[in-house]
């Protein structure tokens, strides 16, 4: 039984009032979630603010970014560590936008993830098509070829400290949403990829997000699928209400 998981990526969002109204918001519209585990991911520099006012609260903290390196001459950047100082537990790692914008490659996922679970963060490993990998009938190719250029030297024991996010990038901030059908099927090969890479019993703990355009009207449906265990929510997770509602609809999936 995987206990859903719903996490909200801020992005580039949110001033530090608007956040700490937020954060305020969350933490008492969600204070009867028990059955669903809850992050929010707001930008570096509230991170720390944002660990002080869920302190206490089921809502645990994660950041959007990191640097694979631990310390150095690397301006700009943000350490593992600084994260974990900060009150961060996960990290979303690999998004489209940091793959498209920032020219991430697999390869720095992979570097990325190493160094998150050498310091105790638990990654959320970001995957998804884009339309014209959709359309030439190439979906399940490419994301297994992300999935095994990201997890490439990671061990069966890592993996439990892992979340996949599925999120086809044709979906993402676009209002577009993968039917709960076809983010099942994405979802189905990709716990069977798990299987044949690892073994059965990671491929049937580890949590897999959908995301990409998840609002209330639709949380339920995909959360209701058998492979979908939770959802990486964007611009749903700015507004109090609409997260609140997503969570709520992890109780029926
Ligand atoms: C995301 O940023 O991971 C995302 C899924 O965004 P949105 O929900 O806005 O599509």
């Amino acid at each position: 039984m995987r206990i859903p998981f719903i996490a909200g990526n801020w992005k580039m969002h949110t001033t530090a009032p608007e956040a700490e109204v937020l954060l305020q918001s969350l933490r008492e519209s969600l204070s009867d979630i028990e059955d669903v585990d809850v992050a929010v991911c707001p930008p570096f520099p509230y991170l720390m603010m944002a660990s002080r006012l869920i302190e206490g609260s089921r809502i645990r903290l994660g950041a959007q970014n990191m640097s694979w390196e631990k310390k150095g001459a690397f301006t700009g950047e943000v350490s593992p560590e600084m994260l974990k100082d900060a009150g961060c537990e996960f990290v979303i790692l690999g998004h489209s936008e940091r793959r498209h914008i920032f020219s991430e490659t697999d390869e720095v996922v992979n570097r990325k993830i190493q160094k998150a679970l050498e310091i105790g963060l638990h990654p959320i490993v970001c995957v998804g098509e884009t339309l014209e990998e959709r359309e030439s009938g190439r979906t399940d190719r490419v994301v297994e070829d992300q999935i095994e250029g990201c997890l490439g030297g990671i061990s069966g024991s890592d993996m439990n400290h892992i979340t996949i996010a599925y999120e086809p990038v044709w979906a993402i901030g676009t209002g577009k949403t993968a039917t709960p059908e076809q983010a099942q099927e994405v979802h189905r090969s990709i716990r069977v990829w798990l299987e044949h890479h690892f073994n059965r019993d990671i491929a049937e703990t580890l949590h897999i997000q959908y995301g990409g355009s998840v609002k209330p009207e639709n949380a339920r449906a995909l959360l209701a699928q058998p492979d979908i265990d939770g959802a990486l929510v964007g611009g749903a997770s700015l507004k109090a209400p609409d997260f609140t509602a997503i969570v709520k609809a992890g109780r029926f999936s």
